[in-house]
């Protein structure tokens, strides 16, 4: 299949464009480098020995868009590209529902435009907002809690408008719970600018560049007091993603959690962090941070069950073993060193 990729540059998209290649497909990056990163599509290349076609665009370019997919004869688009820090949405909803809300819009418009059918789409956990109960399935009421969980789930909510008026067009929304790791070959990884995820930062404490970890609450109604979270392997959730294109029928409307179904616990993390990277790893306890529910992770049986998903990694010691060699061979990140 003919696929573009938006956010191609970026840790997911990039991992997503790595599996569809060796998948077969014809993949075709769009990404306006905001926070992608070139380097990581010249790694995929030097590493395949094979281009990557890349359209440099910004998603709110509906035109421009249109004849990227016109172009390329795309049959269907994974959409990656959008803010993702939660914080920083309840500082700056505009940016959120912009870029996010109004970027997708954009997106559906241009595949309208050039006759595009099939769109996968990251959506979140976050759509969740807090719910009243553990494992979440699909069915629980969506209800979020920041502008960030909001500005995916009004595209939910597009996408089910558009495709009830356009019954040839078929999607998928993914719902991640927390993506972790980096390709098990050592190509690409993770590199945020600012990085405030747990597993990033507790590498980045192994590698001395930061003196300790802060671990938000120790209050928490969990086993050990600290928050729980269901981490997904980038390579597991990518071939879900390809998975699930394969599946798509005309006017299917598909809506999946993304999460391996078992919790860890901050510390849990931590302590995994310190056996496989066999450093010190200094932990401090710090106050809750705003917005942190204590404990979430999915119900992923209707995935498995529809679409014939397993994980293959569902032991976190060999998740933060890919990322840990990730970080030690990139200290920098894409960054030249
Ligand atoms: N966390 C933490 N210290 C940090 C970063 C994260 O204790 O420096 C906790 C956070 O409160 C949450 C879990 O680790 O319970 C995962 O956080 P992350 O930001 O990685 O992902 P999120 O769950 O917010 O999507």
């Amino acid at each position: 299949m003919n696929v573009l990729v938006t956010g191609g540059a970026g840790y997911i998209g990039s991992h997503a464009v790595k599996h569809l290649r060796e998948q077969g497909h014809h993949v075709v990056v769009l990404d306006n480098l905001h926070r992608g990163h070139r380097a990581a599509l010249d790694a995929i290349e030097q590493a395949s020995g094979k281009h990557v076609p890349f359209e440099e665009l910004d998603l709110r370019h509906t035109e421009a868009v249109t004849s990227a997919l016109v172009h390329h004869k795309i049959d269907c688009v994974m959409h990656f590209a959008a803010l993702a820090y939660v914080g920083e949405s309840v500082t700056e909803p505009l940016t959120y529902y912009d870029n996010n809300t109004a970027g997708t819009l954009s997106l559906l418009q241009a595949m309208h435009d050039a006759g595009v059918r099939r769109l996968v789409f990251s959506s979140t956990c976050a759509t969740y907002g807090e719910p009243a109960s553990m494992p979440i399935v699909e069915t629980m009421p969506q209800s979020p809690i920041n502008p960030y969980g909001w500005s995916k789930l009004f595209v939910e909510r597009i996408l089910i408008d558009y495709a009830n008026a356009n019954k040839d067009f078929a999607f998928a929304a993914l719902r991640y719970f927390n993506v972790a790791g980096s390709a098990a070959d050592g190509t690409i990884g993770e590199d945020h600018e600012p990085e405030t995820h747990l597993i990033p930062i507790i590498l980045e404490v192994a590698l001395g560049q930061r003196e300790h970890v802060t671990i938000f609450g120790e209050d928490y109604d969990t086993p050990d007091g600290t928050c729980i979270r269901d981490y997904i392997h980038v390579e597991d959730l990518v071939a879900a993603h390809s998975m699930v294109m394969q599946k798509l029928n005309p006017a299917d409307q598909r809506f999946y959690n993304l999460g391996i179904g078992q919790g860890y616990s901050v510390k849990q993390i931590v302590d995994a962090a310190r056996e496989v990277t066999g450093r010190d790893i200094p932990a401090q306890m710090g106050p809750r941070r705003p917005g942190d529910p204590p404990s979430l992770y999915a119900n992923a049986d209707k995935l498995r069950t529809e679409v014939g998903w397993t994980p293959s990694y569902t032991d976190i010691h060999r998740v933060i073993e890919t990322a840990w060699r990730w970080y030690r061979n990139h200290p920098d990140g894409y960054a030249q060193p």
